[in-house]
This record gives C-alpha cells, sequence and structure tokens, in this order.
C-alpha cells in the first residue's frame, strides 16, 4: 500500500481561510479548515490540515494550484 504523506509549510500559508485553493481543488476531501485557537476573529489561528491524506490520489493538483507553493505531497 501507498503511503502517502502531505506536509503545508505554515510559513507561506499565512491567510487559509482567504484561499482555500487546496479545498476547493482537491476532490477527495483531504483538506479542512479549522482554527487552532478559540478567537476564530484572529486570521492566524486558522489553518489548513490535510486531516485525511488516506484519501488523497496523489493528483498533485493542490500543489500546482497553491499560489504560495506552500503544499508538498510525498508519494512512497
Ligand atoms: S494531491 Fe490531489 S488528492 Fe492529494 S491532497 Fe492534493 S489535490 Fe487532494
Ligand atoms: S492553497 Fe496553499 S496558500 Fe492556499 S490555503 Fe491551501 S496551502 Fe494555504
Amino acid at each position: 500500500m501507498k503511503k502517502i504523506k502531505i506536509n503545508i509549510d505554515y510559513s507561506k500559508c499565512i491567510t487559509p481561510e482567504n484561499c482555500r485553493a487546496c479545498i476547493n481543488i482537491c476532490q477527495p476531501v483531504v483538506f479542512v479548515l479549522t482554527f487552532t485557537d478559540e478567537d476564530y476573529h484572529d486570521p492566524k489561528n486558522w489553518k489548513i490540515v490535510p486531516i485525511f491524506p488516506i484519501l488523497c490520489i496523489g493528483c498533485n493538483l493542490c500543489v500546482e494550484n497553491c499560489p504560495e507553493k506552500a503544499i508538498n505531497v510525498l508519494i512512497k
């Protein structure tokens, strides 16, 4: 079975709630947008998380469409 690792560079993905390109392009719904703190009004607390990497089909569309080049998909 293939192993898929999806990394997001959070130093590049700074305002995911305004972007969402990876969420919108990923058909199997690997990513979710969530917040990491109680204050969800603060954009710094929002994060894209590849919560279901097992669903990834390795299409690479998220990598190609991320405007910040923040996503890396590694398939072994
Ligand atoms: S490579 Fe394709 S399936 Fe995998 S996370 Fe990216 S967009 Fe989704
Ligand atoms: S496409 Fe890139 S910059 Fe946009 S939310 Fe996803 S990881 Fe962040």
